[in-house]
């Protein structure tokens, strides 16, 4: 059964071959599926699962969406933009000090378009239940219908959006002539990599799917997926073979930990636009090409012939770390800015 599905994003998102880089590294050739490309001001990854959540809040007659994420969330963002967009009010539960300085990034955005926005500090942050059931009280008490959707839309019905990209991207490679190894994506809230595991699964495409981890480690992202999978079978009626699902995450690329980046991930990032013209973010996607790149040196894709990188988006990502970022491009040899 499918479920109801708005269309937002611009679809199909365009496969694009890396022939500098590929070069350069002398193994797989490298693709990128541009998924920030899906529009809703670079909502990247997260408006493929707000379609069908979405759909899903307004075939319950909601009037108000609450979300939940880092003060930069990219999906708390587009999350407030799409509400605007289909006039519904938007609340954001952000985790964090408010900033002092006017906001800037996705929190810039969040503003912008008119999001109700409540900062927590981590300490209160951690009861986000009681949190949520607050506001949820709040709205309701108020005559509202308020709409939850979990951090990173990541659940059973999120899932749907990589679920259903995988038929694209396996026209795509029909179209292209390519069988690729493996699809490598940033993991954040697990539910890209969940879609896209049970899509390679169900469509019995012979892919292992990699997820690099950006916050949570290994053991915690295993569990994750296998609870949105799990959610998935339940409220669709439908059931997977557990067994046969191979969940691969890869966690040793954190680095200091969620939202920061060393300083080899803002030179990938550097790289990478010179080389490609291929703009990375700090938080996901430029930690995440670098454990692949990293990856692939050391030889873990070995016999692969294509490899496939999904890029997610993050853009506004970067604009909140200009000042580490200017930190990387001044101490580079690159002339550009001396
Ligand atoms: C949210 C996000 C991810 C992670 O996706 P999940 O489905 O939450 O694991 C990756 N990249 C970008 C740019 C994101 O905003």
């Amino acid at each position: 059964m499918i479920p109801d599905k708005l269309n937002l994003a611009q679809l199909p998102t365009p496969l694009q071959f890396l022939p500098r880089l590929s070069a350069e590294l002398a193994g797989p050739r490298i693709w990128v599926k541009r998924d920030d490309l899906t529009g809703c001001a670079a909502s990247g990854n997260k408006v493929r699962k707000l379609e069908f959540v979405l759909a899903r809040a307004i075939a319950e007659g909601a009037d108000t969406l609450l979300t939940c994420g880092g003060l930069q969330s990219n999906h708390c963002r587009a999350t407030a933009v799409l509400g605007a967009q289909l006039g519904l009010k938007v609340h954001l539960i952000l985790r964090g000090e408010p900033p002092e300085q006017p906001p800037d990034g996705n929190l810039l955005l969040d503003s912008l378009v008119g999001a109700e926005i409540s900062c927590y500090p981590q300490n209160q942050y951690q009861h986000l239940p009681e949190l949520i059931a607050h506001w949820l009280d709040f709205y309701r008490s108020r005559g509202r219908k308020p709409f939850v959707i979990p951090t990173g839309a990541s659940d059973g019905i999120g899932i749907w959006g990589y679920l259903h990209s995988v038929s694209e991207l396996a026209c795509q490679f029909r179209e292209l002539e390519i069988k690729p190894d493996a699809i490598v994506c940033a993991t954040g809230s697990g539910g890209t990599q969940a879609g896209l595991t049970l899509g390679c699964h169900l469509s019995q495409l012979d892919i292992s799917v990699v997820g690099f981890a950006v916050c949570d480690d290994a053991a915690y992202f295993h569990n994750k997926i296998r609870e949105d999978i799990s959610d998935w079978t339940r409220r669709y009626g439908t059931s997977v073979d557990m067994t046969q699902v191979a969940i691969q995450v890869n966690d040793r690329y954190i680095g200091p930990g969620y939202g920061r980046a060393t300083a080899e991930v803002f030179s990938t990032i550097r790289h990478m636009a010179s080389l490609e013209g291929l703009i990375l973010d700090p938080v996901y996607t430029g930690k995440a090409f670098y454990g692949l790149i990293q990856e692939i040196k050391a030889g873990a894709f070995q016999g692969a012939s294509d490899i496939v990188f999904i890029h997610t988006g993050g853009l506004f990502g970067l604009y909140a770390q200009r000042d580490e970022l200017g930190i990387q491009l001044k101490s580079s040899a690159s002339g550009l800015i001396e």
